[in-house]
Protein backbone atom coordinates (compact mmCIF):
# COMPACT_ATOMS: atom_id res chain seq x y z
CA UNK A 1 0.00 0.00 0.00
CA UNK A 2 1.28 3.43 -0.78
CA UNK A 3 1.26 6.49 1.54
CA UNK A 4 -0.91 8.72 0.44
CA UNK A 5 0.46 12.60 -0.17
CA UNK A 6 -0.09 14.67 3.22
CA UNK A 7 -3.14 17.14 3.27
CA UNK A 8 -2.17 20.64 2.05
CA UNK A 9 -3.36 23.19 4.55
CA UNK A 10 -2.01 26.49 5.92
CA UNK A 11 -3.52 25.03 9.46
CA UNK A 12 0.30 25.95 11.64
CA UNK A 13 0.39 22.21 12.81
CA UNK A 14 3.81 22.58 13.81
CA UNK A 15 3.24 25.23 15.99
CA UNK A 16 0.52 23.68 17.84
CA UNK A 17 2.26 20.55 18.42
CA UNK A 18 4.89 22.60 20.05
CA UNK A 19 2.68 23.58 22.43
CA UNK A 20 1.60 20.25 24.18
CA UNK A 21 4.86 18.97 25.91
CA UNK A 22 3.61 15.44 26.56
CA UNK A 23 3.39 15.14 22.60
CA UNK A 24 7.49 15.33 22.62
CA UNK A 25 8.31 11.45 24.16
CA UNK A 26 8.65 8.17 22.63
CA UNK A 27 6.75 5.45 23.12
CA UNK A 28 8.49 1.76 23.09
CA UNK A 29 11.03 3.43 21.46
CA UNK A 30 8.72 5.51 18.79
CA UNK A 31 7.19 8.68 18.85
CA UNK A 32 4.22 8.91 20.66
CA UNK A 33 1.36 9.23 18.26
CA UNK A 34 -1.61 10.46 20.59
CA UNK A 35 -5.28 9.06 18.73
CA UNK A 36 -7.05 8.93 21.78
CA UNK A 37 -8.40 11.79 22.20
CA UNK A 38 -12.21 11.28 22.89
CA UNK A 39 -10.95 8.93 26.24
CA UNK A 40 -9.34 12.76 26.98
CA UNK A 41 -7.10 15.05 24.80
CA UNK A 42 -3.76 16.27 25.97
CA UNK A 43 -2.71 19.56 27.48
CA UNK A 44 -1.39 22.66 26.28
CA UNK A 45 1.66 24.61 28.00
CA UNK A 46 -1.02 27.31 28.63
CA UNK A 47 -3.01 25.31 30.93
CA UNK A 48 -0.15 23.44 32.52
CA UNK A 49 1.53 27.12 33.15
CA UNK A 50 -2.38 28.21 34.47
CA UNK A 51 -2.53 25.41 36.67
CA UNK A 52 1.25 25.65 37.91
CA UNK A 53 0.79 29.35 38.61
CA UNK A 54 -2.77 28.88 40.64
CA UNK A 55 -1.06 26.18 42.94
CA UNK A 56 2.28 28.52 43.67
CA UNK A 57 0.62 31.70 43.79
CA UNK A 58 -2.99 31.90 44.63
CA UNK A 59 -4.30 28.64 46.45
CA UNK A 60 -7.02 29.47 48.32
CA UNK A 61 -10.65 28.20 49.06
CA UNK A 62 -13.52 30.54 47.51
CA UNK A 63 -16.13 32.45 48.40
CA UNK A 64 -15.71 32.63 51.92
CA UNK A 65 -12.03 34.18 52.86
CA UNK A 66 -11.78 38.05 53.06
CA UNK A 67 -8.06 37.59 52.36
CA UNK A 68 -6.21 38.06 49.44
CA UNK A 69 -5.39 34.81 48.35
CA UNK A 70 -8.92 33.88 49.16
CA UNK A 71 -9.99 36.59 47.04
CA UNK A 72 -8.02 36.18 44.12
CA UNK A 73 -9.03 32.97 44.29
CA UNK A 74 -12.61 33.70 44.06
CA UNK A 75 -12.23 36.11 41.24
CA UNK A 76 -10.08 33.84 39.17
CA UNK A 77 -12.87 31.30 40.05
CA UNK A 78 -15.72 33.08 38.71
CA UNK A 79 -14.01 34.20 36.01
CA UNK A 80 -13.53 31.43 34.40
CA UNK A 81 -17.65 30.76 35.28
CA UNK A 82 -17.50 33.95 32.66
CA UNK A 83 -15.23 32.51 30.57
CA UNK A 84 -17.55 29.08 30.14
CA UNK A 85 -20.71 31.32 29.60
CA UNK A 86 -19.27 33.57 26.52
CA UNK A 87 -17.60 30.06 25.40
CA UNK A 88 -21.19 27.93 24.69
CA UNK A 89 -22.93 31.34 24.08
CA UNK A 90 -25.13 31.28 27.05
CA UNK A 91 -27.17 34.48 28.17
CA UNK A 92 -26.14 34.78 31.88
CA UNK A 93 -23.44 33.33 34.25
CA UNK A 94 -25.94 32.21 36.58
CA UNK A 95 -26.99 29.61 34.03
CA UNK A 96 -23.49 27.83 34.57
CA UNK A 97 -23.03 24.97 37.13
CA UNK A 98 -19.25 23.61 37.51
CA UNK A 99 -19.52 20.18 37.94
CA UNK A 100 -17.21 17.06 38.05
CA UNK A 101 -17.99 16.45 34.39
CA UNK A 102 -20.55 15.17 31.84
CA UNK A 103 -21.52 12.49 33.61
CA UNK A 104 -22.15 14.30 36.78
CA UNK A 105 -23.79 17.28 34.71
CA UNK A 106 -26.62 14.49 33.57
CA UNK A 107 -26.96 12.93 37.02
CA UNK A 108 -27.53 16.19 38.62
CA UNK A 109 -30.16 17.26 35.72
CA UNK A 110 -31.60 13.32 36.33
CA UNK A 111 -31.89 13.63 39.83
CA UNK A 112 -32.43 17.14 40.59
CA UNK A 113 -34.72 17.99 37.41
CA UNK A 114 -36.58 15.36 36.02
CA UNK A 115 -36.92 13.03 39.38
CA UNK A 116 -39.60 15.15 41.45
CA UNK A 117 -41.32 15.44 37.90
CA UNK A 118 -42.17 12.40 36.77
CA UNK A 119 -45.32 9.97 37.27
CA UNK A 120 -45.01 5.70 36.95
CA UNK A 121 -45.24 5.17 33.04
CA UNK A 122 -43.45 8.08 32.08
CA UNK A 123 -40.95 8.92 29.22
CA UNK A 124 -37.55 9.57 28.72
CA UNK A 125 -36.11 9.47 25.02
CA UNK A 126 -32.70 8.75 24.22
CA UNK A 127 -30.80 7.39 21.18
CA UNK A 128 -29.12 3.84 20.13
CA UNK A 129 -26.00 6.19 20.02
CA UNK A 130 -25.59 7.02 23.45
CA UNK A 131 -22.52 6.84 25.79
CA UNK A 132 -23.56 5.03 29.46
CA UNK A 133 -23.18 8.56 31.30
CA UNK A 134 -26.35 9.09 28.84
CA UNK A 135 -28.34 6.20 29.99
CA UNK A 136 -28.00 4.84 33.28
CA UNK A 137 -28.58 8.02 35.21
CA UNK A 138 -31.78 7.88 33.49
CA UNK A 139 -32.29 3.78 33.95
CA UNK A 140 -31.74 4.78 37.55
CA UNK A 141 -34.22 7.52 37.62
CA UNK A 142 -36.83 4.75 36.36
CA UNK A 143 -36.23 2.42 38.62
CA UNK A 144 -36.85 5.27 41.38
CA UNK A 145 -39.98 6.30 39.78
CA UNK A 146 -41.75 3.65 37.54
CA UNK A 147 -40.83 5.99 34.47
CA UNK A 148 -39.57 3.89 30.88
CA UNK A 149 -37.14 4.55 29.24
CA UNK A 150 -37.59 4.97 25.29
CA UNK A 151 -34.81 4.22 22.38
CA UNK A 152 -34.65 6.51 19.08
CA UNK A 153 -33.46 3.74 16.38
CA UNK A 154 -30.16 4.68 14.02
CA UNK A 155 -29.25 3.25 10.81
CA UNK A 156 -26.87 1.36 10.13
CA UNK A 157 -24.25 4.23 8.75
CA UNK A 158 -25.16 5.08 12.97
CA UNK A 159 -27.04 8.24 12.03
CA UNK A 160 -29.88 8.80 13.99
CA UNK A 161 -33.49 7.39 12.69
CA UNK A 162 -35.64 10.62 12.31
CA UNK A 163 -38.74 8.43 11.55
CA UNK A 164 -38.25 6.30 14.74
CA UNK A 165 -37.66 9.46 17.43
CA UNK A 166 -41.28 11.26 15.37
CA UNK A 167 -42.51 7.92 16.45
CA UNK A 168 -41.45 8.05 20.12
CA UNK A 169 -41.83 11.61 20.82
CA UNK A 170 -45.17 11.89 22.38
CA UNK A 171 -47.04 13.06 25.18
CA UNK A 172 -45.92 10.65 27.39
CA UNK A 173 -42.11 11.85 26.90
CA UNK A 174 -40.44 13.97 29.79
CA UNK A 175 -37.42 14.92 28.30
CA UNK A 176 -34.98 14.36 25.35
CA UNK A 177 -31.69 13.40 26.18
CA UNK A 178 -29.36 13.63 23.18
CA UNK A 179 -25.50 13.51 22.36
CA UNK A 180 -24.40 16.14 20.36
CA UNK A 181 -21.61 13.99 18.83
CA UNK A 182 -21.48 10.46 19.11
CA UNK A 183 -17.82 8.92 20.78
CA UNK A 184 -17.83 5.80 19.24
CA UNK A 185 -19.00 6.54 15.48
CA UNK A 186 -18.42 10.39 15.49
CA UNK A 187 -21.94 10.88 14.05
CA UNK A 188 -22.89 14.58 14.74
CA UNK A 189 -26.64 14.43 15.19
CA UNK A 190 -28.57 17.07 14.12
CA UNK A 191 -29.62 18.46 17.41
CA UNK A 192 -31.08 22.13 16.73
CA UNK A 193 -33.89 20.12 14.54
CA UNK A 194 -34.28 17.81 16.98
CA UNK A 195 -34.97 20.27 20.02
CA UNK A 196 -36.84 22.55 17.66
CA UNK A 197 -39.13 19.20 17.45
CA UNK A 198 -39.23 18.09 20.67
CA UNK A 199 -40.30 21.76 21.60
CA UNK A 200 -43.27 21.91 19.61
CA UNK A 201 -44.56 18.97 22.29
CA UNK A 202 -42.88 20.80 24.95
CA UNK A 203 -40.41 18.26 25.49
CA UNK A 204 -37.45 19.92 27.34
CA UNK A 205 -33.91 19.05 25.75
CA UNK A 206 -30.99 17.36 27.24
CA UNK A 207 -27.85 17.47 25.20
CA UNK A 208 -24.63 15.58 25.81
CA UNK A 209 -22.02 17.53 24.63
CA UNK A 210 -18.85 15.79 25.56
CA UNK A 211 -17.47 14.98 22.05
CA UNK A 212 -18.85 18.46 20.39
CA UNK A 213 -17.13 20.95 22.58
CA UNK A 214 -13.65 19.84 21.37
CA UNK A 215 -14.70 20.39 17.83
CA UNK A 216 -17.60 22.28 16.88
CA UNK A 217 -18.43 25.62 17.61
CA UNK A 218 -21.71 25.53 20.24
CA UNK A 219 -24.56 28.50 20.96
CA UNK A 220 -26.85 27.05 23.66
CA UNK A 221 -28.38 29.46 22.92
CA UNK A 222 -28.84 29.19 19.34
CA UNK A 223 -29.67 25.51 19.84
CA UNK A 224 -32.07 26.37 22.40
CA UNK A 225 -30.62 23.76 24.31
CA UNK A 226 -32.23 23.46 28.15
CA UNK A 227 -29.46 21.44 29.00
CA UNK A 228 -26.21 21.35 27.70
CA UNK A 229 -23.45 18.97 29.41
CA UNK A 230 -19.92 18.59 28.52
CA UNK A 231 -16.12 17.94 30.21
CA UNK A 232 -13.51 19.64 30.40
CA UNK A 233 -10.82 16.99 29.94
CA UNK A 234 -11.69 16.16 26.67
CA UNK A 235 -11.37 19.80 25.30
CA UNK A 236 -7.68 20.20 26.46
CA UNK A 237 -8.94 21.28 30.17
CA UNK A 238 -7.60 19.40 33.42
CA UNK A 239 -10.10 16.51 34.65
CA UNK A 240 -12.37 16.26 37.56
CA UNK A 241 -14.37 19.67 35.60
CA UNK A 242 -17.08 20.18 33.84
CA UNK A 243 -20.23 22.00 33.64
CA UNK A 244 -23.99 21.63 33.05
CA UNK A 245 -25.42 24.69 31.07
CA UNK A 246 -29.31 25.16 32.41
CA UNK A 247 -31.86 27.57 31.01
CA UNK A 248 -32.05 30.01 34.37
CA UNK A 249 -35.68 29.46 34.64
CA UNK A 250 -35.34 25.29 34.92
CA UNK A 251 -32.60 25.89 37.50
CA UNK A 252 -34.62 28.26 40.26
CA UNK A 253 -37.36 25.80 39.80
CA UNK A 254 -35.05 22.76 40.52
CA UNK A 255 -34.21 21.92 43.94
CA UNK A 256 -30.44 20.95 45.42
CA UNK A 257 -28.55 18.03 44.08
CA UNK A 258 -26.17 18.19 47.29
CA UNK A 259 -26.81 19.50 50.32
CA UNK A 260 -23.47 21.02 51.96
CA UNK A 261 -21.27 24.44 52.33
CA UNK A 262 -21.88 27.75 49.83
CA UNK A 263 -25.08 26.21 48.34
CA UNK A 264 -26.99 27.67 51.33
CA UNK A 265 -27.55 31.12 52.49
CA UNK A 266 -29.01 30.30 56.07
CA UNK A 267 -29.37 27.09 58.15
CA UNK A 268 -30.87 26.70 61.67
CA UNK A 269 -31.41 23.13 62.44
CA UNK A 270 -34.92 23.51 61.49
CA UNK A 271 -34.56 24.92 57.83
CA UNK A 272 -32.24 25.46 55.53
CA UNK A 273 -32.41 28.56 52.69
CA UNK A 274 -30.25 28.32 49.41
CA UNK A 275 -27.87 29.96 47.77
CA UNK A 276 -28.50 31.99 44.81
CA UNK A 277 -27.89 30.26 41.35
CA UNK A 278 -25.64 28.64 40.48
CA UNK A 279 -24.33 28.20 43.93
CA UNK A 280 -27.16 26.32 44.91
CA UNK A 281 -25.68 23.35 42.64
CA UNK A 282 -22.39 23.88 43.61
CA UNK A 283 -22.12 22.27 47.41
CA UNK A 284 -18.66 21.72 49.00
CA UNK A 285 -15.52 23.43 47.96
CA UNK A 286 -15.48 23.14 43.94
CA UNK A 287 -12.69 22.34 41.76
CA UNK A 288 -11.35 25.65 41.82
CA UNK A 289 -8.19 25.23 39.86
CA UNK A 290 -9.59 22.49 37.10
CA UNK A 291 -12.63 25.32 36.40
CA UNK A 292 -9.60 28.25 36.04
CA UNK A 293 -7.54 25.53 34.11
CA UNK A 294 -10.80 25.07 32.06
CA UNK A 295 -10.97 28.88 31.73
CA UNK A 296 -6.91 28.69 30.03
CA UNK A 297 -7.85 25.89 27.85
CA UNK A 298 -11.11 27.64 25.89
CA UNK A 299 -8.82 30.59 25.77
CA UNK A 300 -6.18 28.71 23.85
CA UNK A 301 -9.24 26.95 21.95
CA UNK A 302 -10.62 30.50 21.07
CA UNK A 303 -6.93 32.20 20.33
CA UNK A 304 -6.73 29.44 17.69
CA UNK A 305 -10.53 29.37 16.40
CA UNK A 306 -13.03 26.60 16.54
CA UNK A 307 -13.84 27.10 12.77
CA UNK A 308 -9.80 26.39 11.95
CA UNK A 309 -9.64 23.38 14.20
CA UNK A 310 -12.91 22.14 12.82
CA UNK A 311 -11.94 22.62 9.10
CA UNK A 312 -8.46 20.93 9.86
CA UNK A 313 -9.83 17.66 12.12
CA UNK A 314 -12.31 16.95 9.13
CA UNK A 315 -9.88 17.35 6.33
CA UNK A 316 -7.20 15.07 9.04
CA UNK A 317 -11.03 12.58 9.22
CA UNK A 318 -11.08 12.52 5.23
CA UNK A 319 -7.36 11.79 4.91
CA UNK A 320 -7.94 8.94 7.35
CA UNK A 321 -11.09 7.57 5.75
CA UNK A 322 -9.20 7.01 3.15
CA UNK A 323 -6.47 5.44 4.13
CA UNK A 324 -7.81 2.98 6.66
CA UNK A 325 -10.34 1.92 3.51
CA UNK A 326 -7.35 0.70 1.60
CA UNK A 327 -6.19 -1.51 4.50
CA UNK A 328 -7.17 -4.99 3.96
CA UNK A 329 -9.54 -6.64 5.87
CA UNK A 330 -10.30 -3.20 7.61
CA UNK A 331 -14.19 -1.79 7.57
CA UNK A 332 -15.16 1.66 8.93
CA UNK A 333 -17.52 1.52 11.71
CA UNK A 334 -19.76 4.46 11.30
CA UNK A 335 -19.87 6.43 8.34
CA UNK A 336 -22.84 9.26 9.15
CA UNK A 337 -22.39 12.42 6.39
CA UNK A 338 -22.01 14.32 9.19
CA UNK A 339 -18.92 13.36 11.60
CA UNK A 340 -16.38 14.87 14.06
CA UNK A 341 -12.98 13.50 14.93
CA UNK A 342 -13.77 9.57 14.90
CA UNK A 343 -12.46 6.94 13.25
CA UNK A 344 -14.01 3.46 14.35
CA UNK A 345 -12.99 0.60 12.81
CA UNK A 346 -12.89 -3.39 12.70
CA UNK A 347 -10.56 -5.74 10.99
CA UNK A 348 -11.17 -9.48 9.29
CA UNK A 349 -7.78 -10.74 10.92
CA UNK A 350 -7.74 -9.31 14.73
CA UNK A 351 -9.64 -8.54 17.81
CA UNK A 352 -10.04 -4.85 18.37
CA UNK A 353 -7.66 -4.86 21.81
CA UNK A 354 -4.90 -6.97 19.57
CA UNK A 355 -5.02 -4.04 17.18
CA UNK A 356 -4.38 -1.57 19.79
CA UNK A 357 -1.66 -3.75 21.00
CA UNK A 358 0.40 -4.01 18.21
CA UNK A 359 -0.34 -0.26 17.34
CA UNK A 360 0.95 0.66 21.22
CA UNK A 361 4.26 -1.29 20.28
CA UNK A 362 4.60 1.51 17.58
CA UNK A 363 3.89 3.77 19.78
CA UNK A 364 0.30 4.63 18.70
CA UNK A 365 -1.90 4.88 21.11
CA UNK A 366 -5.84 4.61 20.15
CA UNK A 367 -8.73 3.30 22.04
CA UNK A 368 -10.72 -0.39 21.56
CA UNK A 369 -13.72 -1.83 23.02
CA UNK A 370 -16.84 -0.75 23.77
CA UNK A 371 -16.27 2.75 24.65
CA UNK A 372 -18.73 3.02 27.35
CA UNK A 373 -21.74 1.93 24.38
CA UNK A 374 -22.72 -0.75 24.83
CA UNK A 375 -26.35 -1.38 23.34
CA UNK A 376 -24.93 0.44 20.52
CA UNK A 377 -22.52 -2.13 20.17
CA UNK A 378 -24.89 -4.58 20.49
CA UNK A 379 -27.24 -2.70 17.55
CA UNK A 380 -24.35 -3.27 15.39
CA UNK A 381 -23.10 -6.58 16.19
CA UNK A 382 -20.15 -5.79 17.15
CA UNK A 383 -18.58 -6.72 20.87
CA UNK A 384 -15.70 -3.52 20.08
CA UNK A 385 -14.43 -1.27 18.13
CA UNK A 386 -10.47 -0.13 17.75
CA UNK A 387 -10.76 3.94 17.63
CA UNK A 388 -8.66 6.45 16.57
CA UNK A 389 -9.76 9.60 17.39
CA UNK A 390 -8.57 13.24 16.17
CA UNK A 391 -7.64 16.32 18.36
CA UNK A 392 -6.04 19.85 17.10
CA UNK A 393 -2.40 18.87 17.66
CA UNK A 394 -2.85 15.32 15.14
CA UNK A 395 -1.54 15.69 11.32
CA UNK A 396 -1.63 13.45 8.33
CA UNK A 397 1.64 12.16 9.44
CA UNK A 398 -0.13 10.35 12.65
CA UNK A 399 -2.77 8.86 10.40
CA UNK A 400 0.66 7.43 8.37
CA UNK A 401 1.88 6.12 11.53
CA UNK A 402 -1.62 4.22 12.26
CA UNK A 403 -1.75 3.12 8.99
CA UNK A 404 1.53 1.81 9.02
CA UNK A 405 0.67 -0.08 12.55
CA UNK A 406 -2.04 -1.73 10.61
CA UNK A 407 0.07 -2.97 7.74
CA UNK A 408 1.98 -4.99 11.21
CA UNK A 409 -1.44 -5.93 12.17
CA UNK A 410 -2.34 -7.27 8.62
CA UNK A 411 1.80 -8.86 8.55
CA UNK A 412 1.19 -10.39 12.16
CA UNK A 413 -2.23 -12.35 12.15
CA UNK A 414 -2.70 -12.81 8.58
CA UNK A 415 -5.64 -13.92 6.76
CA UNK A 416 -8.20 -15.21 9.09
N1 LIG B 1 -20.76 11.47 26.95
C1 LIG B 1 -19.94 11.21 25.94
C2 LIG B 1 -20.44 11.28 24.54
C3 LIG B 1 -18.61 10.87 26.20
O1 LIG B 1 -17.78 10.60 25.19
C4 LIG B 1 -18.17 10.80 27.55
C5 LIG B 1 -16.79 10.37 27.85
O2 LIG B 1 -16.16 9.67 27.11
C6 LIG B 1 -19.07 11.10 28.56
C7 LIG B 1 -20.36 11.43 28.23
C8 LIG B 1 -18.66 11.07 30.00
O3 LIG B 1 -17.74 12.08 30.26
P1 LIG B 1 -16.99 12.14 31.65
O4 LIG B 1 -16.42 10.78 31.90
O5 LIG B 1 -15.94 13.18 31.47
O6 LIG B 1 -18.01 12.52 32.68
Amino acid sequence: MTMLEPCQTSYDLAARRAEFPILHQQVHGRPLVYLDNAATSQKPQAVIDCLQHYYSQDNANVHRGVHCLSERATAAYEAARDRVRAFIHADRREEIVFVRGTTEAINLVAQSYLRPRLQPDDEILISTLEHHSNIVPWQILCRQTGARLRVIEISDAGEIDQASFQRLLGPRTKLLAVGHVSNALGTINPVAEMIEQAHTQGVPVLVDGAQAVPHLAVDVQQLDADFYAFSGHKVYGPTGIGVLYAKQALLEAMEPYQGGGDMISKVTFEHTDYNQLPYRFEAGTPNIAGAIGLAAALDYVDAIGLAAIAAHEQQLLEYGSDALQRVPGLRLIGTARQKAGILSFVMEQAHPHDISTVLDQFGVAIRAGHHCTMPLMQRLGLPATARASLALYNGPDDIDALVAGLQQVCRLFGDR
